[in-house]
């Protein structure tokens, strides 16, 4: 393990990772039978049976590792960091986040709504433009 000592996200999803679904524990819950912690939604789906004894099991809530993993910090590809439990309210803003154009059917990311926009509905852009001016 060279490393170990990084901090980079690629470490910490290993190490929360669900062995059902390999993300990141969602609601995790820790089985009775062996301590190992899935998803809830994971265990429920494959009949509260764990996958590691192949025997049906009871589970509770894993609060203290979904506090780690609500509190920690990601990074979004458009280089704004936040807490993993506020990437909802950062998918509002985020401008890498696909939208809707205002002027059609168009869907993409601030920047290519854009480009789209500039080249799609010049004519409108530049009318709501001269507006101004008049
Ligand atoms: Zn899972
Ligand atoms: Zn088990
Ligand atoms: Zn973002
Ligand atoms: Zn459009």
């Amino acid at each position: 393990m060279t490393d170990s000592y990084s901090m980079g996200t690629k470490k910490f999803d290993e190490e929360f990772c669900c062995p059902i679904c390999l993300d990141v524990f969602n609601d995790p819950v820790v089985v009775r039978c062996c301590g190992n912690t899935y998803c809830e939604k994971c265990i429920q789906a494959v009949g509260a049976k764990c996958p590691y004894c192949d025997i049906k099991t009871e589970f509770t809530k894993n609060l203290i590792i979904k506090r780690i993993i609500d509190e920690s910090e990601v990074k979004c590809k458009c280089g704004v960091f936040f807490k993993r439990n506020e990437a909802l309210q950062h998918k509002i803003v985020c401008r890498l986040e696909p939208k809707k154009c205002r002027y059609c059917a168009f869907i993409g990311c601030a920047e290519d709504r854009l480009k789209h926009g500039m080249k799609d509905h010049q004519d409108v852009i530049l009318r709501a433009f001269t507006q101004y001016i008049d």
